[in-house]
């Protein structure tokens, strides 16, 4: 009986063979890929909603970004929303790495420059524009968090203000708030307009009505703060000095739209968004004082 035997030499080109097949097969394989994904096109916004949402694993979604590109405008809302819904932090940096690319050449310093001239001209919204495209890249940005947060203060936009307003005064800056604060009198209450402006470790009020309700003290001895809704007010304790001697006072602050409107005899408080002003004013003082306690 013959026996058919493989040489040694032989079974070592089989095996190269095999090895090639198996590497050309991985080739096609991943060209096939690619095809598919280049096929796929840019990520559309709700392709990417639905990948965080399932949630697809953070590494993943992040190279589909940085793989495929995404076909919609990225502000700082809209990674704002993203991190809400829960995207990961290598998803985060990949959408704000796509939007870097997409500007082009213009570098955040360039926005910066830009946001600051706008300021100083005058063109707040523009210069609130420039702002957000930094921080939509570089949400870190001191100088563009406190043009944000000023403009979102002048315009009264209390939720947008909030997301700022406390980077602001943590990184030792003060900020101005309008404000009014509350006269209780004998029969009947009246609101007298100001300026809050609060830093780390400081609180002071500027009237615009009665200097002599002006008023600065440090934030560590404020004796104590919280919401009074039914005031709409976020009420204070303070001790002010008066002729040397301290005295204690309540300062209730409102927001700077409330209004007091009369219906026949009764007297009625409009206060527009004032839940957000509250929330807001109370947040920033518990930071401002947050921030005396921990020098
Ligand atoms: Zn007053």
């Amino acid at each position: 009986m013959m026996k058919r035997t493989v040489a040694p030499s032989a079974r070592k080109k089989i095996l190269n063979v095999c090895i090639l097949l198996v590497a050309c097969a991985v080739a096609s394989l991943a060209r096939a890929q690619g095809r598919a994904s280049a096929e796929q096109g840019s990520l559309t916004l709700s392709q990417l909603i639905e990948l965080v949402q399932i949630p697809a694993p953070d590494t993943l979604v992040a190279r589909q970004i940085a793989e495929r590109g995404i076909d919609f405008e990225v502000d700082d809302l809209l990674l704002q929303e993203f991190q809400n819904m829960g995207a990961g932090p290598r998803t985060m940096d990949s959408l704000r790495k796509s939007l870097l690319e997409k500007q082009g050449a213009e570098s955040v310093a360039e926005w910066m420059e830009r946001a600051e001239q706008q300021w100083q001209n005058g063109d707040f919204s523009t210069a609130m524009q420039y702002a957000q495209q930094v921080l939509a890249v570089d949400p870190a940005n001191q100088r563009a968090r406190k043009i944000a947060g000023v403009y979102s203060l002048k315009a009264h936009d209390w939720d947008r203000a909030a997301s700022y307003a406390q980077h602001v005064i943590s990184s030792g800056e003060s900020l101005e708030v309008d404000v009014q604060h509350r006269h209780d009198m004998f029969v009947s209450v009246s609101l007298c307009k100001g300026k809050l402006a609060l830093s780390k470790g400081e609180m002071s009020f500027r009237s615009l009505n009665n200097k002599d309700h002006n008023f600065t003290l440090p934030l560590s001895e404020m004796e104590e703060f919280n919401i009074n809704q039914d005031k709409a007010a976020v009420h204070t304790r303070i001790t002010k000095l008066e002729k040397g001697k301290p005295k204690k006072q309540n300062f209730d602050f409102m927001s700077p739209d409330a209004t007091y409107q009369k219906s026949g005899d009764t007297l009625y408080l409009e206060c527009p968004r004032c839940d957000s002003f509250l929330n807001f004013l109370h947040s920033l003082l518990e930071s401002a004082v947050a921030g005396t306690q921990a020098q």
